[in-house]
């Protein structure tokens, strides 16, 4: 059962789907609007973030936009674009005479959005950026492909000449840090996705128990570094997988009906920010997940609510006529799920 949820994910990677439906319209536009990123930019750098996620979520996310060649192409282009506005952001403010001087508010950036100690290298024509990252769990697989295209845009926009930058080591790979550089990257462990996905399921489950894990990062950076996963031509692959991963915890934890148990799903849930999950009762079915303002965004209830759907799917085995039912709330969106009641 479990191997050919993977064969279906991986097939469905590779197939472009149309979107299903989801109920009514969130309250955050999900249209990639300028002004938004621009906005979310701001609200890493003056650090006045009100939200913050549990590090463990972009871990989760990362390493989902890393899966496929595809899927992290698209991450540095998309890293690239973001860097360059975050340039265009700075010298609003301040002049660079020359382009090495912009590189100290590129590193302040990186530390912000709680990415670990920075140390750097300036020269006429490239840089070199290193990440200790602490707690990072080990994945097999290089994950920071939208770090590394901001650092290429950052760098390319202040040179005025096409920079590119790669991460050359990623300490989720094996190594002791992550270093980005021009050259390109070097062998790691290149573990399969399998893999990457259940040693990100051991981390999570382990911070669950013990609690320690609780290194924060300002979600304004979360969705930034999450947008290639709301893309349309993902969704459906995406929702299988995560639906899969959702399926894989449920394993992991060992889920039961007991009361400790789904509350482990509910804190679980959070960690990784697919919602604030009130698991009320199963029989009757009444369950509900939270958004809060940018975490409302359409394409991210979506892939939440498949998480669920995976992470429940034992627990709600057999019933078929489940509903949702979504709206918004002050400043959120909320969705309920409930037996559909029987037609007479
Ligand atoms: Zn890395």
């Amino acid at each position: 059962m479990l191997m050919q949820r993977k064969v279906v994910a991986k097939k469905a990677l590779k197939k472009k789907r149309s979107v299903r439906k989801m109920p009514r319209k969130p309250a955050v536009p999900s249209t990639a609007v300028t002004g938004y990123e621009d906005a979310l930019l701001k609200g890493v750098i003056g650090s006045h973030s009100k939200h913050a996620v549990n590090a463990l979520a972009l871990e989760f996310s990362s390493m989902l936009s890393s899966l496929t060649p595809s899927m992290r192409e698209m991450q540095h282009k998309h890293g690239f674009r973001i860097g360059r506005m975050l340039y265009q952001l700075y010298e609003q403010n301040r002049k660079y005479i020359w382009y090495e001087e912009s590189i100290s508010d590129l590193v302040s950036f990186l530390e912000a959005a709680g990415l670990g100690k920075v140390a750097y290298n300036v020269f006429p024509d490239t840089v070199s950026i290193r990440l200790y990252n602490r707690n990072a769990p080990r994945l097999g697989i290089a994950i920071h492909e939208f770090e590394a295209g901001l650092i290429s845009g950052f760098v390319s926009t202040g040179r005025h000449q096409l920079t590119e930058i790669h991460e050359a080591r990623c300490s989720r790979g094996g190594y002791e840090q992550c270093e980005f550089t021009r050259s390109p990257k070097q062998s790691n462990e290149d573990a399969s996705e399998e893999y990457a996905i259940s040693r990100l399921i051991d981390n999570a489950v382990m911070a669950l128990k013990d609690g320690k894990h609780d290194d924060q990062i300002p979600l304004e950076y979360y969705m930034l570094a999450s947008s290639t996963l709301f893309r349309n031509e993902y969704m459906h692959a995406l929702r299988n997988i995560a639906s899969y991963i959702g399926n894989e915890f449920a394993t992991a934890m060992r889920l039961t009906a007991n009361r400790n148990s789904l509350e482990g799903a509910e804190r679980l849930t959070k960690l990784l920010n697919l919602g604030s999950l009130t698991i009320n009762s199963l029989k009757p079915l009444s369950i509900e997940l939270e958004f809060e303002g940018l975490s409302s965004r359409r394409e991210h209830v979506e892939l939440s609510l498949a998480f669920l759907d995976g992470l429940l799917s034992r627990l709600l085995k057999g019933k078929s006529n489940i509903e949702s039912i979504g709206a918004r709330s002050s400043g959120g969106y909320r969705v309920r799920l409930i037996e559909k009641k029987q037609v007479r």
